[in-house]
């Protein structure tokens, strides 16, 4: 084990998802005392040098779309789920919202919901757990955006329109493989002002789960970096939920950013679901990514907590084992500091206007 301990900010993680479903009561407790479910707590984050990162907000769908029993498949194309009304993405935002808040309160200073590069600066050099409120699906925000202004004050500085899901605001890309992310229509007009309203407000737009469509509309319109929080190189794996090579091209454009995503069917050539997956899979995304968005463009974007992934990760305590194996494979200091947390904070202090 090397001496060097280097932290990592992660571009995506589903805790507040796994501790509303979970099962008995004091989420709070189980994610600040630790509850060894999952990939995510308090003491597994400090155990794998996982500073902070993006803490999603994600309303499910009604029910399952089978879709972790179909990603394990040779091909697949699991249907876009139904659409979510807004009243009950309204209930389970805020709950979410709130639980986030409540952890912070409860953490008696230990974790910080950041609203500013300055602050994550602050919480890394003080071992203070940085969160970053993140809503992945727009289905609460409703069409004249007080819902955006009321979770703008609570801290939201993250947004993705749409998940792989329709809304009011676009279409996002199905789960297919093979496929190119060229699947459907992109934004609706509503679509088009929610980006100018996260614009006005330096909310952070996230590309991740747009279709091809949605993803040059938003190139077209915003006047930010361009950022996919948790997505993968199609050249290595053509996954729908993956990014070609123009669009990488156009994100190293925007000065922008791609967290690297853990979730095998994004990772593996063959894109199955398969834990059995090696770090070196995750390496070729990462000299992919380097080649085409540049050493400033690379960071993590985990997905714990809402994916599959490989086990000899396994959870935030295996953090230390893709560093180490990114330091076999070449990569110098400088450049792990810089994928691991330094790149996410500059592009967010870029997006944010500070
Ligand atoms: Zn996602």
């Amino acid at each position: 084990m090397t001496s060097q301990t280097v932290p990592v900010f992660d571009g995506h993680n589903d805790v507040l998802l796994r501790l509303m479903r979970r099962p008995g009561g004091e989420p709070e407790r189980a994610f600040l005392d630790g509850d060894a479910m999952g990939h995510l707590d308090q003491p597994r984050m400090r155990a794998g040098g996982l500073a902070g990162g993006l803490f999603a907000i994600f309303v499910p769908s009604g029910e399952s779309s089978g879709a972790d029993e179909l990603m394990a498949q040779a091909t697949y194309d699991v249907p876009l789920p139904p659409q979510v009304p807004l009243s009950s993405a309204q209930a389970v935002t805020l709950r979410m919202a709130a639980l986030l808040l409540r952890i912070e309160r409860l953490s008696g200073g230990t974790v910080r919901i950041c609203r500013s590069a300055a602050d994550l600066r602050d919480c890394i050099a003080n071992h203070v757990l940085a969160a970053l409120l993140h809503i992945e699906g727009a289905e609460a925000i409703d069409p004249d955006f007080h819902m955006l202004d009321v979770l703008h004050a609570a801290g939201l500085r993250s947004l993705g329109p749409v998940w792989s899901r329709s809304n009011i605001f676009g279409h996002g890309v199905p789960f297919r493989f093979p496929s190119s992310p060229d699947i459907g229509p992109g934004l609706t007009e509503a679509g088009r002002a929610l980006v100018r309203a996260c614009n006005r407000r330096r909310i952070m737009i996230d590309l991740s789960h747009l279709n091809e469509a949605g993803f040059w509309d938003v190139a077209g319109l915003t006047d930010a970096p361009l950022v996919a929080t948790h997505s993968n190189a199609h050249a290595v794996c053509p996954h729908s939920r993956n990014l070609t090579d123009r669009q990488l091209a156009a994100i190293r454009e925007s000065r922008g950013m791609v967290g690297l995503n853990f979730a095998t069917a994004f990772i593996r050539p063959d894109g199955q679901r398969n834990a059995d997956t090696h770090l070196e899979d995750m390496i070729r995304h990462l000299d992919h990514l380097i080649e085409h968005v540049g050493v400033e463009g690379v960071g993590f974007g985990s997905d714990f907590d809402g994916a599959t992934v490989p086990a000899v990760i396994g959870d935030a305590r295996g953090l230390p084992r893709l560093l180490e194996a990114m330091r076999r494979h070449g990569y110098d200091e400088a450049t792990i500091r810089k994928i691991a947390f330094e790149n996410w904070i500059d592009v967010l202090r870029r997006t944010w206007g500070e």
